[in-house]
């Protein structure tokens, strides 16, 4: 007799699981039971199903990356006993979660989508229990005997994504997420149509959990007219190990004196700056104009096309590491998980 997969249900708050409080009106995180009680679909699965919640369940505007150390913790924990994990999150950061799990879990070969919903289960019209129910399935499809995904992805409104590739780009439309960089990995239509070719292989090796983080990073937003004051106290926060730069297009910014020698002594004072486009669809080419070439010659990273929320949960988890600068400033533009195309 075929084995029934299983599946582990990771719940860690967001709209999905939310009520409304009747007094103020605001969304609540609720708990996983209120939340189970209103799928009954979920008792007519083939898959055998069990689920941990955590103890608060948090809008994941609360997320932080001991949160994210939790996770991969509960993962590595239970990573034999189950086929698949489902992460209910909450849409807001979920990109974020996805791109640091990604690198969190080393030689993954066992699917991890997160998903959630922009309506609470409770509600007549959710899209919760599609986004539920699809996403229990693919973590627990197989083929062969095999898992068909063995990366971390974000499951919403019928498509599934490499999570590192995505971002959330809308607050209302139940299709709030995009990856326009990376196609989607699968569509639910009658059937889950899987895009093989764009699927991550598995390595084969044993899975390695990665929970030295480390965020002493500053981000640096350009836009015209940018302060001098301002962009320096910035750069010269205590204790930042990296920075993000924000630029125009494929990765210009301003060749004025001022900016360039704030750059410069930041550089020199063993600062990592990382150069990730404004635009959400493209790519960082530093050289292609004269707005850029400053930025390579002064030993600025280039981010390709990575995503603002890749690069800096990449950061986080390189400078966690025990590697020196010249060793995070080659792995930052390796493709270490699918998250940049170089
Ligand atoms: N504020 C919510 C959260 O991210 C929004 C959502 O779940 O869609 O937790």
């Amino acid at each position: 007799m075929k084995k029934k997969s299983s599946v582990l249900l990771i719940y860690t708050g967001g709209t999905i699981g939310m009520m409304q409080d009747l007094r103020s009106g605001e969304l609540k995180p609720f708990d996983f039971k209120a939340l189970a009680q209103q799928i009954p679909e979920l008792n007519k699965f083939d898959i055998a199903l069990s689920s941990i919640a955590f103890k608060k369940p948090i809008d994941s505007s609360n997320m932080q990356p001991q949160v994210w150390v939790e996770l991969a913790e509960t993962i590595e924990k239970n990573y034999n006993k189950y086929d698949g994990f489902v992460i209910l999150h909450g849409s807001d950061t979920m990109s974020y979660t996805a791109s640091a799990l990604s690198f969190m879990l080393e030689n993954l070969s066992k699917p991890v989508v997160l998903t959630g919903s922009q309506l609470p289960i409770g509600t007549i019209r959710t899209d919760g229990k599609e986004n539920l129910i699809t996403a229990i399935e693919i973590a627990a499809a197989k083929e062969k005997g095999k898992p068909i995904i063995t990366e971390v992805c974000i499951y919403f409104e019928y498509k599934l994504y490499r999570g590192n590739r995505t971002f959330k780009y809308n607050s209302q439309h139940f299709d709030a997420f995009k990856s326009p960089n990376y196609p989607a990995l699968a569509e639910a239509g009658v059937h889950i149509d899987y895009n093989r070719n764009a699927l991550l292989k598995p390595k084969g090796k044993k899975l390695k959990i990665h929970i030295s983080l480390n965020n002493d990073i500053a981000v640096l937003k350009l836009f015209p007219g940018i302060n001098q004051q301002i962009t320096s106290a910035i750069i010269n926060a205590p204790n930042v190990r990296a920075i993000i730069i924000e630029t125009f297009g494929a990765g210009n910014a301003s060749t004025q004196d001022w900016f360039i020698a704030e750059l410069k002594r930041a550089i020199n004072k063993g600062i990592i700056i990382l150069n990730i486009t404004q635009c959400l669809e493209g790519k960082v080419i530093q050289g292609m104009y004269e707005t850029s070439s400053h930025l390579k010659k002064l030993g600025v990273i280039g981010g390709a096309d990575m995503t603002f929320e890749s690069a800096i949960t990449k950061l986080m988890f390189l400078l966690g590491q025990k590697l020196n600068n010249t060793q995070i400033k080659k792995l930052l533009g390796n493709n270490l998980r699918g998250e940049i195309n170089i």
